[in-house]
């Protein structure tokens, strides 16, 4: 890193002293982008690096509701816009008991970058709360989600802010929070949500897209190395909408996920997630609202080992983690990394340490970053937007062509940038690069704001 960005950096880290994902995240960013400063001095002159790291702006706001006992509780609630250079901010909400302002920084920057990726007009956002969706009633989950409404419509619009889901905010919450929305505003503008059901405009294959987005770039990844995915084994974590997306669009090309996990431990089954049942199953599970993974075991008599993570199972091609941030710390990487040949396809958001994502490009076949694995949810909720400005809706084919598009052009953007800079098959600097440099050169273009 050069004089400049170790300046940066360090202004970055004291002004967010204690936010260390955000500070993490930076971290890993610059890493990439050192090339690309060094070509255009005019970055410093405008304090590029100093105006990308500061969000545009973040909002904490009260959140008050009652349970069906009729207690009050108060949670915090959160949208943090963090840059509106080449569209109106996306991102979606994160409902879980860790959200801090820290968190809400942490997606909303890595959003900027991968939004940017998309190829598609969307700036970076990210909302959410501290509350814990899993064991409340749905009329608890209303009433929250209509109270946390209540304040962030007034910072949100179809062409100001545009939110969706992520952990803990699925079609359900959205729902409910466009209701509230519609109610307060007065109007119908659904294009101020995306992840909508289909009966009021959402788009087919959204559900399905942010894991069907990553195997379609984990195909793009495999033709490089001149390898087919049938017959490919896939370990990943988590067991929510994201990866049973990866698990439908695995069985359907003939590869098998033979691991789930949960925050009880993981589940090993050997034949795969690949029957109908078994795929069904998992959205069962999740919206039981108990977050047990173990209830799968128990359903398909498959081995269940609790407290553990999957990622020292033998005989796995390839490694997805698709749970939380920092899931893949420094010892997971070295289970991991026993296999030479793996490919390492992050999937959640940051799930790994910067230290451990350096050990791991340096000791496995590849590492793909989440910011663009991921994408494809959020690129199919920018082909949401389009379907309700224009008033119209594709079909599910229509939408899957698009969605597949995307992510060859993500991948193959985020290899050629990579090359461009002497760096050779590096996904991870192409990814940081790609994003960048259209953020950059709109915010350029745009003078100091
Ligand atoms: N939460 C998802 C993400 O991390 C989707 C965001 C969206 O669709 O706006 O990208």
């Amino acid at each position: 890193m050069n004089a400049y960005m170790k300046r940066v950096l360090e202004q970055v880290k004291a002004r967010n002293a204690g936010e260390d994902l955000f500070i993490q995240t930076v971290e890993e960013v610059f890493k990439s982008l050192e090339v690309v400063v060094k070509q255009h001095p005019e970055y410093e002159k405008m304090g590029l690096l100093e105006r990308i790291t500061e969000p545009e702006r973040q909002i904490s706001f009260r959140v008050t509701w009652t349970d069906d006992a009729g207690k009050v509780h108060v949670n915090r609630g959160y949208r943090v816009q963090f840059n509106g250079a080449i569209g109106p901010y996306k991102g979606g909400l994160r409902f879980a008991p860790n959200v801090t302002l820290d968190t809400m920084k942490f997606l909303s920057f890595e959003q900027t970058f991968k939004n940017s990726l998309t190829s598609l007009p969307m700036g970076g956002g990210k909302g959410g709360s501290d509350f814990d969706p899993n064991g409340k009633s749905d009329a608890e989950v209303m009433r929250f989600c209509q109270a946390f409404m209540s304040e962030l419509y007034r910072h949100i619009g179809p062409d100001v802010d545009v939110p969706a889901g992520d952990i803990g905010v699925g079609a359900r919450e959205i729902g409910y929070l466009f209701g509230q929305y519609r109610r307060i505003t007065g109007t119908y503008e659904n294009g101020v949500l995306t992840g909508k059901g289909i009966a009021y405009g959402g788009s087919l294959i959204r559900p399905e897209a942010t894991g069907y987005g990553a195997v379609y770039y984990l195909l793009e990844v495999l033709k490089h190395f001149g390898e087919d995915i049938k017959g490919k084994k896939i370990a990943i974590s988590g067991f929510g909408n994201v990866s049973w997306g990866v698990a439908k669009k695995a069985a359907e090309l003939g590869a098998k996920v033979v691991t789930l996990a949960g925050p009880d431990g993981y589940i090993y089954d050997p034949d795969g997630i690949v029957t109908d049942e078994k795929i069904e199953y998992m959205l069962e599970m999740r919206a039981s609202g108990r977050n047990k993974v173990k209830d799968y075991a128990d359903k398909f008599g498959v081995k269940f080992f609790a407290g553990e993570k999957p990622w020292g199972v033998e005989g796995v091609d390839i490694y997805m983690p698709c749970a939380f941030q920092n899931e893949i710390n420094m010892d997971e990487a070295k289970k991991i990394a026993r296999n030479k040949n793996a490919y390492y396809i992050e999937v959640a958001n940051m799930p790994t340490t910067n230290d451990a994502l350096e050990y791991l490009q340096k000791h496995v076949k590849i590492v793909a970053p989440s910011k663009a694995v991921n994408a494809g949810g959020v690129a199919t909720s920018g082909l949401e937007m389009s379907q309700n400005s224009e008033r119209l809706a594709w079909t599910a084919e229509e939408v899957d062509a698009k969605l597949k598009g995307i992510m060859k052009n993500i991948h193959d953007a985020s290899a050629a940038a990579a090359e461009e800079c002497g760096l050779g098959y590096d996904l991870v600097a192409g990814a940081n690069i790609a994003g960048f440099k259209k953020v950059a050169e709109a915010m350029i273009a745009q003078g100091l704001i």
